[in-house]
């Protein structure tokens, strides 16, 4: 029995351009969500969809005043591993933590490659978020070059286990993790259900053997890389998969609003 609680996240990336813009995203999402019957995202009870947005920074206090009354939390998509001090342009866990954030993105691949995201600073920023009351949605998966080589596998066990290191099991329930193959995420190519589902399967092997099998089988795992309204249904029929993280079609009210009423 699969116990755990969906949960549907929108990255929004350095989108939309404006606070306006991003405010009328906000708005026209929860427009929607109330008018959809069997929405679970408006409430909290049990056995509902979790929904966070991850707006960029700017926007971040503004968006939660919006989408809380509907029982959407809110996110950073990047904090730095220091407290505070002189590291122009940054944002320590403690700004985002006070402006009502509840998760923080961790190793994202556009961070991993663009940002030069180490598993090192990954790891430091992950206990940073942890040491700060967050969540940290630990993002991980292979290049199109590892994935051609047949090294799916190693790459996300190597991952989760360097990006995890030192985080002990209670800790481990306010973790979630993302399977995102990089050469899935914006690139309108969604890898099959039944593929992801043994990589998240997988990965529940990978917490076992580092922790045990309650946190392996308590842990959620979403699927993230090019999720649309037609992929989201059988993605989410599939037993280890949890939820999604959702990048392009998080940036459209109605896209998203049908994914987070998803129909397994
Ligand atoms: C992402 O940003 O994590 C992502 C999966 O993007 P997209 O849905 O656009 O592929």
């Amino acid at each position: 029995l699969n116990m755990r609680q969906p949960i549907m996240a929108g990255n929004w990336k350095m989108n939309p351009a404006t606070e306006a813009d991003a405010l009328n995203l906000a708005n026209g999402f929860c427009a929607l969500l109330n008018e959809m019957a069997d929405t679970c995202a408006m409430d909290d009870k049990e056995g509902c969809t979790e929904v966070v947005l991850f707006p960029p920074f700017p926007f971040i206090s503004k968006v939660k005043d919006i989408v809380a009354k509907n029982g959407i939390s809110v996110g950073a998509q990047q904090v730095y591993y220091e407290d505070k001090g002189a590291f122009t342009g940054s944002v320590a866990a403690s700004m985002v933590k006070s402006v009502g954030c509840e998760y923080v993105l961790c190793g994202h691949s556009e961070r991993r490659t663009l940002f030069s995201d180490s598993d090192v600073n990954i790891n430091s920023k992950v206990k940073k978020v942890l040491e700060f009351g967050m969540k940290p949605i630990l993002c991980i998966g292979e290049t199109q070059e590892e994935y051609d080589l047949k090294i799916t596998k190693e790459v996300c066990a190597m991952q989760v286990s360097k990006d995890l290191a030192g985080v002990s099991k209670q800790e481990m329930k306010n973790v979630v993790i993302a399977y995102e193959p990089v050469w899935a995420i914006g690139t309108g190519l969604v890898c099959d259900a039944e593929s992801a589902n043994e990589v998240h399967k997988y990965i529940r092997s990978v917490l076992s053997k580092m922790y045990d099998d309650e946190v392996a089988q308590s842990m959620r795992i979403q699927y993230g890389g090019s999720v649309t309204p037609d992929s989201v249904d059988g993605l989410m029929a599939m037993s280890d998969i949890d939820g999604c993280l959702v990048g392009g079609a998080s940036l459209y009210a109605d896209k998203f609003a049908r994914i987070v009423n998803f129909q397994p």
